[in-house]
């Protein structure tokens, strides 16, 4: 069974990135946030990144035709009305890493949408045994890791919560099958594979910054330039966004009682300080504007 409309709650980062690489692959979506001005930019984006998909695919030697930006942005409608997720096959939501504000969004999916209507969560640490309690169809809940950017990031980390069926996790793989993306599925646990190694790294390249020990640039070049690393672990924290990683790493901190995973203070400075990365023009190094 194939899919018409899949919803994307939260157009941030990630709900902009996954609601282009749906409409791409010919989905609708709905695509739903808070209020009309964060819509607005949400459009914006996913409009640039319809341009810049452009200009890689010809970086990388691809000589496909350019996507239609109007063609995929008529796919997406732009709504602050959850109850418009009635109407998709399958949900992806996408919103701030927070429990207690995610809590109350999955608690009206669940009265909206059907009682077939799969539910992923693209969430960074949260277990998704304890998002699938949220709703009344633990069964059809599981996570989707998706990383970012979305639409040039071919693999997915899924994840099996406690309650979670084989069927759910077969229609997730069939999404991803009709995004062009491979998965590789994991059991639950806070931060799954991915995040718990990278939000420990992080976070402690940022106490080698705090001490002095070394700047963000020379961090980043010794694991670009010995490791082979694409980008380093502070360019990855500024895409992913602070904020997003210290709600992470304050998740692994309490989901596991542990103090390897005490955040770092000066990367708490710098959330309090709106330095939050790429899509705030700063964070540990300088943007030209904020994406
Ligand atoms: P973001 O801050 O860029 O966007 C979050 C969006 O959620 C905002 O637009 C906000 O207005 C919206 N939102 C908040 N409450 C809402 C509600 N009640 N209803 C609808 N929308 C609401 O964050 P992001 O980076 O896109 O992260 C979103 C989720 O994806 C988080 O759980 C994060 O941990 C996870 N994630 C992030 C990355 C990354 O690289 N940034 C990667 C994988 C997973």
């Amino acid at each position: 069974m194939g899919f018409t409309t899949v919803g994307v709650v939260g157009a941030g980062v990630m709900g902009t990135g996954l609601a282009q690489a749906v409409a791409q692959a010919g989905i609708g979506v709905v695509l739903v946030d808070t209020g009309d001005d964060v819509l607005d930019r949400a459009r914006r984006r996913i409009d640039e990144g319809l341009r810049l998909h452009r200009l890689l695919a010809r970086s990388r030697g691809e000589d496909g035709p350019a996507p239609d930006r109007a063609e995929v942005q008529r796919r997406i409608e732009y709504t602050i009305d959850l109850g418009a997720l009635a109407r998709a096959d399958f949900v992806v939501e996408n919103i701030t890493e927070d429990v207690d504000l995610k809590r109350p969004v999955y608690e009206r999916m669940d009265e909206v949408c059907p009682p077939g209507t799969v539910f992923a969560a693209n969430t960074s640490v949260i277990p998704i045994t304890a998002i699938g309690a949220m709703t009344g169809r633990p069964d059809a809940v599981l996570g989707m890791h998706f990383m970012n950017p979305v639409p040039m990031r071919p693999m997915v980390e899924v994840i099996r919560g406690h309650h979670t069926s084989e069927a759910t996790v077969e229609r997730g793989r069939a999404l991803l099958d009709a995004l062009g993306k491979e998965a590789v599925v994991v059991a639950d646990s806070p931060g799954f594979v991915t995040n718990r190694v990278l939000m420990l790294t992080v976070n402690e390249a940022a106490f080698l910054v705090q001490e002095g020990v070394a700047d963000a640039a020379q961090v980043d070049r010794l694991f670009r330039e010995c490791f082979g690393h694409r980008m380093g672990p502070l360019e990855t924290a500024d895409l992913i966004g602070l904020d997003t990683i210290l709600a992470s790493v304050e998740g692994l901190h309490t989901a596991f009682a542990d103090s390897k995973y005490r955040p770092c203070p000066l990367l708490r400075r710098m959330v309090a300080a709106g330095l939050l990365g790429r899509k705030s023009g700063r964070g540990f190094h300088v943007y030209d504007h904020a994406k």
